[in-house]
């Protein structure tokens, strides 16, 4: 067994790339193989969101601050709030980020295919980022 302290934590550097607006990511951890689940906490200022992406083992989001909002590809952007659980089946087109006027906070958990959580998309426009 091992218990990571929260005061150990710190912050990742995010990518530009792959993110709007100001989001900070807390990884919480990362399992050795041969598991190879790993969770992040991520908060998303009001009007940040991911870029759009896939994952390719899928991925739960549970949020547990804020209002947010997530969208997969070719379906209307959803409000979730806090203890809302959402599963992102493998490969499916998403995005997942604040609302436009209040800040969202998830953990994430994934899992990694020959390494990679994630495949990164293009930015989510202003257009699409509405409600
Ligand atoms: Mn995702």
């Amino acid at each position: 067994m091992e218990i990571k302290r929260k005061a150990s934590r710190t912050l990742m550097p995010t990518q530009p790339d792959w993110f709007t607006g100001t989001v900070r990511i807390t990884p919480l951890h990362e399992a050795a193989e041969p598991a190879r689940v790993a969770q992040v906490d991520v908060t998303f200022e009001a009007g940040a969101r991911t870029a759009w992406h896939t994952h390719p083992l899928g991925q739960t989001l549970i949020v547990t601050a804020g209002t947010g909002w997530v969208q997969r590809w070719g379906g209307p952007v959803e409000e979730v709030r806090p203890g809302d659980v959402v599963w992102i089946p493998p490969n499916e087109k998403h995005w997942h980020g604040a609302s436009r006027n209040e800040a969202m906070t998830h953990i994430a958990v994934h899992e990694k295919l020959n390494g990679k959580t994630v495949e990164w998309m293009e930015k989510v426009s202003d257009e699409q980022y509405r409600k």
